[in-house]
């Protein structure tokens, strides 16, 4: 990047095409002045390296000169942000090698002390007469004012309204100002040939988007809050957009390169099943089933996310789904994640085609029975092998199972339809293991059943390469589940006699036990203790049955069966039944020490119950929940809705953990958030899509095409979507 200085130069200056952002990542951040050896280091420290690096290492905050706190309006206990000049700098050393550093700091108003604990370089970076910006919670400590470990920004001196504010290692000895003045070069030298835009201006128009050099100029520069915001809005859009372009490219060119099976959807085996229901299917139901059998009529191989609350019925579309490959000549395989939740699919999905004949078109027999067996690692030898065979043979027309499905020696005569269900507890790796079953020529469709609603955005982003089907009605005739929360030892006493009255009128109840992540062992031991304890005292005289992940299989099942058929009052458990155990007549849920289980899990939970026509409760014990362990069981004490505890999830636990904490290097999500930015994801979306109809290979928009390879490598698409 050289700016001629002459005056002939002009012309070739002005004829010289807009700077890119691969024109950008070029130039490395030591053709700016000031930036030195050591200078580019401590920049690479925070992984910036080029200018585009550097253009796109955006201000995390920034102050409002004209509204900013003085120090004599802080107030105990509450956070705030403060422009300062420090006074003193002191540093000392404490027992061990423990260090402390205090600073101190005033305006106009009033004078703060700030104490830092283990960084002693806070000595080095602190002098008396800097201007500081201090970001944190003010406490009185032997009746003084102090924040301890505040975040500390140097400014340097300002003139602008709005003060950016970088984040910015002292560590790395990289101060705001610096920075500042680095970006200001790079945009002051950029301006004679411009920042080039590759979105198309219909597109910008259309979301009413500021151009891209205004946009990147705004960010670092705003003259408002205003200006700072639709700089944000266009900058968001275009991250956005790279990222759902690079999704839907790639899903794109799976798609193109697979075969699959063009299942034959007219015959009426479907039909003949669900009208064999002895209720009518909800409209979200048929709505799904419809997109299912769309997909599958395609020659493509179907990836869909089926997503839909606990006792949303969901079974029933994977049957549907499955029985409509087995009408064409195809197998269906369900694939579930426990030995028990396997064996609860197998009872369910026999009950619900008990007797369906299936139409053999190509056969002198008019019908035949349809054939569905059970494969777990359970599953004797000599019944195994058999098995095996009348797979390998097509005998089997649907199997259910656990992982045993997918290991060396299950084949499949033609194997058309996959269902995984509860996608959270398989991998990538397994579902395309079990998708590599099918035969050579064609994949198998595959959906993918989860009762884990995630938000809409989030599965857009996180599940880029799976279409979303959602089931978002409920069949009719549930009873809601009240959710309690005693916050008292008498209110915790009055759970256990209520637990009593129900088994007294013929109810059943589970009580689930903390998850111990550590060991199985101890997690076992605990819920044995709890057992034991509950028979001694608070239950005394029920039937009580323990389950947990140490008992065999056989174990596991035997009490299983007893508590379905009603042999046992109280099933005390680990979480081994958290999914798809279905007791209609359990009508109360405790859950012990409740705040060590996430939302989703909690949620999981206590759908066991309500799936009768019985009245039902939830009792999440754990009196003494505080901070966000607390606002979680608030959340799942307003509401049974299970999109809604999605959402405040995702809000709770902040979208770290579902975009994955990167462990190094920047993402191109620098500003972009799931929470913040949905309607910003949904348009980009569209717009991604619709860009590809028309350009599948963005061949028109090259521009845009190098942004996205230059700043999504193939890793951050699989990263994403391996989450
Ligand atoms: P999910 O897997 O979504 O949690 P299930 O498929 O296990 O839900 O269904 C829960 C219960 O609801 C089952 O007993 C099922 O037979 C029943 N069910 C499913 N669809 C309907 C419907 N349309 N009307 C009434 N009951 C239904
Ligand atoms: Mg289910």
């Amino acid at each position: 990047m050289t700016l001629s200085s002459s005056v002939g130069a002009d012309q070739e200056v002005a004829s010289r095409p807009a700077l890119t952002m691969a024109d950008f990542h070029k130039m490395d951040v030591e053709v700016l002045g000031g930036v030195g050896t050591a200078k580019a280091k401590a920049l690479a420290s925070v992984d910036v390296e080029s200018v585009l690096d550097l253009l796109t290492y955006y201000p995390r905050r920034y102050i409002d000169r004209t509204n900013r706190a003085a120090i004599s309006d802080l107030e105990d206990g509450v956070e705030a942000m403060v422009m300062a000049q420090v006074d003193s700098v002191f540093s000392k050393k404490l027992r061990g090698s423990r260090t402390m550093v205090r600073v101190t700091v005033s305006d106009d108003t009033g004078r703060l002390g700030l104490i830092f604990f283990n960084q002693p370089w806070r000595d080095r970076q602190l002098s008396q007469g800097q201007e500081v910006v201090v970001f944190g919670k003010l406490d009185r400590y032997r009746g003084q004012y102090q924040m301890t470990n505040p975040i500390v920004d140097l400014v340097g001196d300002e003139t602008g309204r709005i003060v950016p504010v970088y984040p910015q290692s002292g560590k790395a000895g990289l101060q705001t100002r610096e920075i500042r003045r680095w970006v200001d070069e790079a945009l002051r030298r950029s301006e004679s040939r411009g920042i080039s835009d590759p979105v198309p201006e219909s597109l910008r128009q259309y979301h009413n988007l500021i151009g891209r050099h205004e946009a990147i100029d705004g960010i670092h520069r705003p003259e408002s809050m205003d200006a700072q915001y639709t700089a944000r809005n266009r900058l968001v859009f275009d991250e956005l957009l790279r990222l759902q372009l690079k999704l839907i490219m790639r899903k794109r060119a799976v798609e193109r390169a697979a075969v699959g099976i063009s299942h034959d959807t007219s015959g009426e085996l479907v039909e003949r099943f669900t009208s064999s229901l002895g209720f009518p299917l909800t409209g979200a139901q048929r709505r799904v089933i419809g997109e299912v059998t769309a997909d599958m009529a395609r020659p493509v191989p179907m990836h869909r996310l089926l997503q839909g609350d606990v006792g949303a019925g969901k079974t029933v579309v994977a049957v549907a789904a499955m029985l409509t490959a087995v009408q064409g000549g195809h197998q269906g395989a369900l694939m579930a994640p426990t030995e028990v939740l396997a064996t609860q699919h197998y009872l369910g999905v026999s009950s619900l085609l008990d007797d369906l004949a299936v139409p053999a078109s190509d056969s002198l027999l008019a019908e035949r029975p349809l054939r569905v067996a059970l494969l777990t690692n359970q599953t004797p030898g000599a019944e195994r092998t058999r098995l095996h065979g009348s797979l390998a043979s097509g005998e089997t027309d649907i199997v259910i199972g656990t992982h045993a499905l997918i290991q060396e020696g299950v084949d499949f005569a033609s194997l058309g339809m996959v269902v995984v269900d509860e996608q959270h507890r398989f991998g990538v790796e397994q579902r395309a293991a079990l998708r590599a079953k099918g035969s050579q020529a064609a994949s198998p469709d595959v959906l993918v059943m989860t009762a884990t609603p995630i938000p809409r955005t989030a599965a857009m982003t996180v599940y880029g390469d799976l279409d979303v089907s959602t089931l978002d009605e409920m069949p009719p005739g549930r009873t809601p589940i009240a959710t309690r929360w005693p916050r008292t030892a008498a209110e915790e006493a009055e759970v256990w006699e209520q637990v009593r009255a129900e088994v007294g009128r013929g109810r059943q109840a589970y009580v689930v036990c903390p998850l111990i992540e550590e060991s199985d062992t101890i997690e076992a031991r605990s819920v044995t203790e709890t057992y034991e304890r509950l028979q001694a005292e608070e239950l005394a005289g029920l039937r009580i049955g323990l389950l947990h992940g140490q008992l065999t299989p056989a174990e596991k099942e035997s009490v299983m069966a007893l508590f379905r058929g009603g042999a046992i009052d109280v099933l005390v458990a680990t979480t081994v039944i958290e999914v798809g155990v279905d007791v209609p007549n359990a009508t109360v849920m405790v859950i012990v020490d409740a705040d060590r289980f996430g939302i989703a899990q909690l949620h999981q939970l206590r759908g066991r119950v309500g799936r009768g026509d019985q009245e039902s409760t939830c009792c999440l014990l754990a009196a003494d929940a505080v901070g966000i362990a607390a606002e979680r069981l608030r959340a799942l004490v307003e509401t049974t809705d299970g999109f809604e505890l999605a959402e405040a999830d995702l809000e709770l636990r902040g979208e770290g953990t579902i975009l994955g904490e990167r462990q190094k290097g920047r993402n191109d999500l620098q500003l972009a958030s799931l929470r913040q930015d949905k309607e910003w994801v949904v348009g980009a979306r569209q717009a991604a899509g619709e860009m590809l109809d028309e350009d599948p290979d963005l061949q028109r928009h090259s521009e845009l095409r190098a942004e996205v390879e230059l700043l999504l490598g193939d890793d951050d698409a699989d990263y994403l979507m391996k989450s």
